[in-house]
């Protein structure tokens, strides 16, 4: 999805090939009611229409990707498909089904119970994509639930999967976001004050949706042969490169599976990324970041900090815990091939990769936050220990402290003449209370700065290049929650501007962009405690 071509197409002119349901078992049965489906890795489902489809914006890039002009997609026809009206020649809708560990207990069949996807794209230059709908009504999986999706949530995954992605943070991507012109009601802290809201149907695209979850419930219900035909479809799609399937092959998957897991919890951990629902049907095998519910972006560093009012009392899946998790999800993704292996050992190996990958990951990454060109154990594990420690000092913006961090000029500075309120100047607009910042914190975080910049100054780079290198990889601009609320509410009233505006500032997160710094400063005190701004519940 990288090399986006110039050469674009019509709707009409978009090429299927549906390998996921030409080549795996169908649900036998075609109605649409809830139900237990066995022996099956989908069903075929029609999505719901809707009364007045409209388009609130789409992603070019992704647009791009798919090779459709921006005269399709702005076309009545393009709101028409992408809420679920019509369906394009070669379209074949079916819901996926898998199951999940659910705050750490087993859930059972979950499966897309309002996603829908459409088919698999093959783009102009041979790259498939696999469309799916989210919100598009009901299916075999949605238990008790609508199948539906309210504008609030559909805007928070629009424009997050698209930020995502420029902050170079794998994930899924979304080409489009429309309403639906359907009222959903929504109860949305689980308090009975239930209220309508605006329907909407959010494009969702990536190579494909198979999650730790597709393979467990096939595990959990004992069906060997089937969980057996998803991971060889799997390895001959989304991993090609590991050859033929065998059960060498199935260690390898797993391993990589393991290895783009870490990765991609480096890069939450980099940008201040909170997931807030890491269930095992919430993790994307190809290591993507899936399913924006109630995620959140820390503001203030704290690891204990989750934005999902649901996970409020345990913090299961808060900040800080994201890395275990992680492992705890593969954990289970590991023993539902365990049927397939049979042998403990290799798998507890490639768990184990996880975690050696994920501590050098962070290591690096944080080297490279802090302007370092490798982590060096001997200076850096102090320096990073003791710098997290100064972060949680005072309230702290994460994502202010460390763009400020690169505009030292360590070649001007003379460290040991530089009183402590000189040298902490520049980091003062991180602190949400630089009031509160006593003599004895101030020489807390200078003594920090102090053997910090001296190890800098054994880099031998420039401050101008350092601070380049820097902000490559510490963002200026996030989607803070705050400013995600601020579109939602325009939005709801008709005022589609705020999300356009978003999504062109995160088109590039490390660029300075003059005239936007409001979008970089801390949260507002009035969004401190506001629905939506820092708590946020899995209704969507
Ligand atoms: P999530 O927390 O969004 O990952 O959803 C967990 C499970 O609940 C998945 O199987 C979803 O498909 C299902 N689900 C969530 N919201 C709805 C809804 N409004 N209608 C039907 N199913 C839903
Ligand atoms: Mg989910």
């Amino acid at each position: 999805m990288t090399t986006p071509s110039q050469a674009t197409i019509s709707l009409e002119s978009l090429r299927f090939d549906n390998r996921f349901i030409g080549e795996l078992p169908a649900d036998p049965l075609s109605e649409n009611y809830c139900r237990q489906v066995f022996g099956a890795c989908y069903s075929l489902v029609e999505p719901t229409p809707v009364n007045a489809p409209q388009l609130v914006h789409y992603s070019k890039e992704v647009a791009q990707s798919l090779g459709l002009s921006s005269e399709s997609c702005e076309s009545e026809l393009f709101a028409q498909i992408f809420t679920g009206n019509k369906l394009l020649p070669g379209m074949q809708p079916y819901a996926l089904c898998y199951g999940g560990h659910q705050f750490g207990n087993w859930a059972g069949q979950l499966g897309d119970g309002r996603a829908i996807n459409l088919g698999e794209v093959m783009n102009p230059q041979g790259q498939r994509f696999t469309l799916q709908l989210k919100g598009a009504g009901k299916t075999p999986y949605s238990r008790h639930a609508d199948g539906l999706a309210v504008l609030r949530s559909s805007v928070r995954e629009f424009l997050c999967s698209e930020a995502m992605h420029h902050l170079g943070v794998p994930t899924t991507r979304a080409l489009s976001l429309t309403l639906t012109g359907e009222q959903v009601l929504r109860d949305m802290f689980y308090d009975g004050r239930s209220k309508f809201e605006p329907g909407a149907v959010v494009c969702r695209v990536a190579p494909s949706f198979t999650r730790f979850g597709s393979f467990q419930i096939f595990a959990a219900r004992g069906e060997k042969k089937l969980l057996q035909q998803l991971l060889d479809y799997t390895i001959r799609t989304d991993f090609p490169h590991l050859g033929e399937p065998c059960r060498e092959v199935y260690l390898a998957w797993f391993s990589e599976v393991c290895v783009s897991t870490a990765a991609l919890i480096v890069h939450w951990q980099r940008v201040g990324f909170v997931h807030g629902v890491m269930n095992t049907d919430n993790m994307s095998i190809l290591g993507l970041t899936i399913d924006y519910g109630p995620y959140g972006w820390l503001e203030d560093y704290n690891p204990g900090w989750t934005p999902n009012t649901t996970d409020a009392a345990e913090r299961r899946y808060c900040f800080g815990n994201q890395p275990q998790i992680a492992l705890w999800n593969l954990t289970q993704l590991a023993n539902s091939i365990y049927p397939l292996v049979e042998e403990a050992e290799p798998l507890q190996q490639a768990l184990a990769l996880y975690t050696e990958k994920f501590a050098g990951g962070w290591n690096e990454m944080m080297a490279t936050k802090l302007g370092f060109k490798r982590f060096q154990a001997k200076t850096d594990d102090k320096l990073i220990t003791d710098l997290l420690q100064v972060l949680r000092l005072l309230e702290t913006d994460m994502t202010i402290f460390y763009r400020q961090l690169a505009n030292f000029e360590i070649d001007k500075l003379d460290l040991l003449q530089t009183s402590d309120e000189e040298l902490i100047a520049p980091l003062l607009d991180a602190y949400y209370a630089p009031e509160q910042l006593t003599a004895a914190f101030k020489k807390r975080i200078a003594d920090w700065l102090r053997s910090y910049l001296y190890r800098l100054r054994q880099e031998g780079v420039t401050d101008a290049v350092r601070r380049m290198q820097m902000h490559a990889v510490n963002p200026k601009f996030v989607l803070r929650n705050y400013l995600a609320q601020l579109a939602i509410d325009k939005a709801e009233s008709g005022d589609f501007s705020m999300i356009a505006e978003l999504l062109e500032l995160l088109r590039n997160p490390y660029a300075e962009q003059a005239g936007k710094e409001a979008f970089a400063q801390k949260r507002p005190d009035w969004a401190r405690q506001r629905a939506g701004c820092s708590m946020l519940s899995c209704s969507s």
